[in-house]
């Protein structure tokens, strides 16, 4: 049984969904202990839940302290089973981070899964779906591990209701760990901004704010189109893709918060990845560690990345994959960024 203290470091809901992933890749049963201790509201939030329930449904688990606002899990898995499954999180929170729980036990399966998500698909504090999409997916292609994502309806607090399909791939044969140093040759770069049930002109204020800070055309700045019933929501995003890799950085508006204010935001996050040469962001920094990590444990040897920020979730991140997997991380100051390399130890 490993023991985790879920207070440690970052201390939040990542901790938990690291440990119930990487506890159905490997079979070992845990204990988290002082689940998001140091939060303002401690424990285990409706979108944790769906994810312990997601988790113990897709491996059979026997799970005790499963409730809301429970401090300690003790999750013991069974042997993951590939299939159709549908999850909601019955409120606004982020159904993307339920995938991300589940997608590294569905990828090692034997054959594909197909998942039907609800609750929130486009969140703060965690990853909208067009960056699991155009980021995250991606990457994981080029570790082997196919998928297709299909957005049917957009979710935003507090109203929540969006709606994700996804099918992911068996890799069980095809994981390879690779390096992702560079970003490649700049692609292209847009802004659009998601701002369902909410007058058009404040899409186009954030818009034409970001794109003047930036120096962008105005076919660089976009207005999809929203389906009927969705939202109110309104999401601000800049995409940057690259040969070898695509960053996607999201504001939210709110009431209360100027466009100007918004679109501010988003700027210093594209400035600050601009200024680096580093291929990953900081989220995808924490994000990428544990595929990775899959990837050189099963097929041993090595991977690298860069990053233009080491944050205490990607730390955090590299410390509880430490404990499930027979890898480790040694981390490098470059000028302006970071090297990350894992390693398998035995
Ligand atoms: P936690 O705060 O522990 O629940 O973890 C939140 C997760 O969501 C981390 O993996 C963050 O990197 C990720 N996240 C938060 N905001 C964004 C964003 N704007 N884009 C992509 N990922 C995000």
């Amino acid at each position: 049984m490993i023991e985790l203290d879920g207070s440690v470091g970052e201390g939040g809901g990542q901790i938990l969904r690291t440990s119930l992933s990487l506890s159905m890749c490997t079979g070992q049963a845990f204990t988290l202990d002082r689940i998001r201790a140091r939060r303002s509201k401690p424990g285990l939030m409706r979108q944790h839940l769906t994810c312990v329930q997601a988790a113990a449904k897709v491996s059979g688990a026997t799970v005790s302290g499963a409730e809301p606002g429970s401090t300690t899990l003790v999750f013991e898995p069974g042997p993951v089973k590939a299939g159709d499954y549908e999850f909601s999180v019955g409120t606004a929170g982020s159904c993307t981070l339920v995938l991300q729980t589940l997608w590294p036990a569905l990828m090692l399966a034997e054959s594909q899964s197909r998942l039907k998500l609800g609750g929130g698909t486009h969140n703060p504090m965690a990853p909208p779906f067009h960056f699991l999409e155009r980021c995250y997916a991606p990457l994981l292609r080029r570790l082997g591990a196919g998928s297709d994502l299909d957005l049917r309806r957009l979710g935003f607090y507090p109203a929540g209701g969006g709606e994700i399909n996804v099918s992911v791939h068996s890799a069980a044969e095809t994981l390879q760990p690779f390096d992702l140093i560079e970003r490649g040759r700049p692609i292209e770069s847009y802004a659009e901004c998601l701002a369902p049930a909410l007058p058009g002109a404040v899409a186009r204020r954030e818009l034409d704010h970001l794109g003047r800070a930036l120096g962008w055309e105005a076919e660089q700045l976009r207005t999809p189109p929203v389906r009927q019933n969705e939202g109110p929501g309104n999401a601000l995003m800049a995409t940057l893709a690259y040969e070898n890799v695509s960053e996607l950085f999201t504001q939210f508006g709110e009431r209360g918060v100027s466009s100007d204010n918004v679109a501010n935001a988003l700027v210093k996050e594209v400035r600050a990845y601009e200024a680096s040469t580093a291929a990953l962001g900081p989220h995808l920094a924490d994000q990428w560690a544990l595929p990775l990590a899959l990837a050189v444990w099963r097929r041993g040897g090595e991977g690298t990345y860069t990053c233009t920020e080491l944050t205490d979730h990607a730390t955090t991140n590299f410390s509880v994959i430490e404990r499930f997997l027979p890898v480790q991380f040694v981390t490098l100051a470059l000028g302006g960024g970071w090297s990350v390399t894992v390693r398998r130890i035995a």
